[in-house]
C-alpha cells in the first residue's frame, strides 16, 4: 500500500467516526460482558436443545459474538421487525417484516434483543412466541433503558442498562449507518440533521 492510498484510508476513518459524540461502552466493556453473558447460557443450557432467535436488523452482531461463546450446539432463526425507520422515537407499533423459518414448538428458545426501551417490541414478540408452545422462553438483550420502560419485562440475560438517550453502534442504526461501530456511542445533533422526522 502507498503512503498516499494510507491517508485516503486513514481520512476516510475519521469521516466515518465525526459523527460520533460520546462513547458509552467501549468495544472492550461490550465484549466482556457477551462473554460472560455466553457463558452464563453455555452453563444454564447444558444439557437442553437450545434455539437462538435474533431480533433483526439490530441483533445480528450481538448474535454473531454472543453464539461464538456459547459452547453448546445450538440453532439459529431470525425475525424482523418494523422499527423507527429514520426517526429516533417509539411507536409502539410492532409490525413482522419477516417470520421465523422454523416451527418453535416444544424448542428451547432464546430472544436475543440489542436493546430494549420502551419494552413494546420486545412484549409483543413474547406473546407472539408464547402462543407458540416453546418448551421454554427467555431473553437476551445487551442493552435496557430502565428509565422509559413501558412495560414489565423479565430480561434473563442483561448486558447493560443506560440512560434515556439514543444510541448507535454495535447493531445499531440511524438511517440504517454506524451498525459496524465495535462500540455504542451517541450521535452529535449534527448527524441526525435533516432526517429526523
Ligand atoms: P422498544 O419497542 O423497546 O421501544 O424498541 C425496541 C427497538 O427499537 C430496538 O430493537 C431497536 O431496534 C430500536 N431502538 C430502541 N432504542 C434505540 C436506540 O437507542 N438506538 C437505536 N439505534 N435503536 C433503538
Amino acid at each position: 500500500m502507498t503512503a498516499g492510498s494510507t491517508d485516503t484510508l486513514l481520512s476516510h476513518v475519521a469521516e466515518f467516526e465525526q459523527d460520533i459524540d460520546r462513547i458509552l461502552i467501549s468495544g472492550d466493556e461490550v465484549q466482556a460482558k457477551i462473554r460472560e453473558l455466553g457463558d452464563r447460557i453455555t452453563e444454564d443450557y447444558r444439557d437442553k436443545d437450545l434455539l437462538l432467535v435474533g431480533v433483526l436488523k439490530g441483533a445480528f452482531v450481538v448474535m454473531a459474538d454472543l453464539s461464538r461463546h456459547i459452547r453448546l450446539p445450538l440453532r439459529f432463526d431470525f425475525m424482523a421487525v418494523s422499527s423507527y425507520g429514520a426517526s429516533t422515537k417509539t411507536s409502539g407499533v410492532v409490525r413482522i417484516l419477516k417470520d421465523l423459518d422454523h416451527d418453535v414448538e416444544n424448542k428451547h428458545v432464546l430472544l436475543v434483543e440489542d436493546i430494549v426501551d420502551s419494552g413494546l417490541t420486545l412484549a409483543y414478540l413474547l406473546k407472539n412466541l408464547r402462543a407458540r408452545r416453546p418448551a421454554s422462553l427467555e431473553v437476551c438483550a445487551l442493552m435496557q433503558k430502565p428509565e422509559v420502560q413501558r412495560v414489565d419485562i423479565d430480561i434473563r440475560y442483561k448486558g447493560f442498562e443506560i440512560p434515556p438517550v439514543f444510541v448507535v453502534g454495535y447493531g445499531l442504526d440511524f438511517a440504517e449507518k454506524y451498525r459496524n461501530l465495535p462500540y455504542v456511542a451517541t450521535l452529535k445533533p449534527e448527524a441526525y440533521e435533516g432526517l429526523v422526522g
